[in-house]
């Protein structure tokens, strides 16, 4: 039960005193003050579905009792040393996230969220190459700090403010709403519905996104001298945008071949959101040199690492650096608990069963709907683009996205929203939701869909 100050006492001092660009979802903004596994419920005791996990963030569930149970264990012994001790936790923690990833990245560095890991990554690029300049893709986000904001690249989170200099933009490799079309790295059980002239093996989209981002080592960069790239392995913000099959894989190297090192963005798509993979990268067949983290490492709880070679690491001891709250102890264990739970309820294993049955079903409401255009992702990472019409693709008008959005929600279904104009439903849930749920998300999508084509229907005739 509910005890806390009433709605309109929490509303007037977010209006009045907090930063209002801070997106909020739906016109009446809900006020959520519980959460159990999949479920949220809010002050008037209404239970909801959250299909998207605060983000893609709760990975395992909220307050999940193993993680629950490992924070206040360590609350009750040790919370804080600023890591100038040794304190055990953190080497417990650390050694069996590097067990994850590939044998050479043998380095972690602790920090406290995505934005501040990436802004690392861009430091150890830089002072591992030499070079200065990176590139990231159109329609990323790799954070709000100024130097992720600068890798960030979407006007809706663009600022007239300089943000760091020396980043530049690629092409967004976008297969459903680019120029060239694709087929989505590795089969996805969902095709994109744009035809495309891919041989298997092969996908033509793929050489042509290639192409641009050598236009753009061609006119933007000096000679053989860049930092390195940034990629999500699918984007996320950006509206689960996936890439053509082979590119990224063929960007490392074209980026190894100027001096240059791959940087994989997992704030997303990291801890078996994908379902085949623990890691997105490995999708792509690319072993990054730097991997970035955050998000569902921790369940919600604030933890994020910077993961490396020994080899890059070293360049960075020739100044001190530090984080006061990086790798604390109650963050260790958490984030070794949320492993822990990973491997023993197969969560990786579910997302990829529950994320796969769920895709089948969202791609009979893409044939049933003229409004749905795409239905793409991997494993529990999955998004629907809501279009006009499906011939012209063009993006689902904001009040028209927002009735569907809105219905779900007064059904109890929580989605997430996406895509540079908004027009995406960003399905990332907390891994342990089930068949049933997945079914629930479609019954009530079905349903507000039938209620909103009905009344387009109505208008134009
Ligand atoms: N990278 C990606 C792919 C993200 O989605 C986000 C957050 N949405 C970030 C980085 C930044 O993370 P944080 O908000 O923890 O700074």
């Amino acid at each position: 039960k509910y005890t806390g100050p009433g709605y309109e006492k929490v509303w007037r001092i977010r209006s009045e005193h907090l930063l209002k660009n801070a997106p909020t979802y739906y016109k009446k903004p809900l006020l959520i003050h519980e959460g159990n596994m999949q479920w949220l419920f809010d002050h008037r005791g209404r239970r909801y579905l959250d299909m998207f996990g605060g983000i893609v963030t709760v990975s395992v569930g909220h307050c999940h009792p193993k993680v629950v149970e490992a924070a206040e264990e360590q609350m009750k012994s040790l919370w804080h040393t600023t890591n100038i001790y040794l304190h055990p936790k953190l080497y417990e923690y650390a050694e069996k996230l590097l067990s994850t990833l590939p044998k050479k990245l043998q380095v972690a560095y602790f920090v406290n969220s995505g934005s501040e890991a990436n802004d690392i990554a861009m430091l150890l690029a830089r002072l591992h190459t030499g070079s200065y300049d990176i590139i990231s893709f159109c329609n990323a986000y790799h954070g709000m700090s100024m130097g992720a904001m600068a890798l960030t690249a979407m006007c809706t989170w663009k600022h007239a403010v300089p943000s760091a200099f020396g980043v530049h933009h690629a092409m967004n490799p976008d297969v459903y709403r680019g120029v060239w079309g694709g087929a989505h790295c590795r089969d996805s059980p969902i095709q994109t519905v744009r035809e495309c002239s891919c041989t298997p093996g092969e996908c033509a989209a793929s050489e042509q996104y290639y192409g641009q981002l050598e236009e753009v080592f061609k006119y933007s960069l000096p000679r053989g001298r860049i930092a390195g790239i940034f990629a999500e392995s699918i984007q996320g913000i950006g509206g689960t945008v996936q890439f053509p099959k082979g590119l990224l894989k063929k960007a490392k190297e074209l980026v190894k071949s100027n001096g240059g090192i791959y940087i994989a963005d997992e704030v997303q798509t990291g801890f078996g959101r994908t379902g085949e993979h623990f890691w997105g990268f490995e999708m792509h067949g690319v072993e990054p040199d730097i991997v970035t983290m955050a998000k569902g490492m921790g369940n919600g709880f604030p933890l994020a690492a910077v993961v490396t070679t020994p080899e890059i690491a070293s360049k960075a001891e020739q100044a001190l650096h530090f984080s006061t709250f990086g790798g604390n102890p109650v963050a260790s264990a958490v984030g070794l608990a949320v492993l822990e739970v990973i491997k023993e309820e197969k969560l990786q294993q579910r997302s990829h069963d529950v994320g796969t049955y769920l895709l089948q079903q969202l791609a009979g409401l893409r044939d049933k709907f003229e409004c749905v255009g795409d239905v793409r992702g991997k494993g529990l990472m999955i998004g629907v683009e809501m279009v006009e019409d499906k011939d012209s693709r063009r993006p689902l008008p904001a009040k028209s996205f927002l009735d569907v959005w809105e219905d779900c929600k007064d059904m109890g279904l929580l989605l997430g929203r996406g895509g540079l104009s908004g027009n995406v439903f960003r399905i990332k849930p907390p891994m342990c939701i089930t068949k049933a749920d997945a079914d629930f998300t479609i019954a009530v999508l079905e349903k507000a869909l039938c209620k909103f084509t009905e009344k387009r229907e109505r208008l134009l005739h």
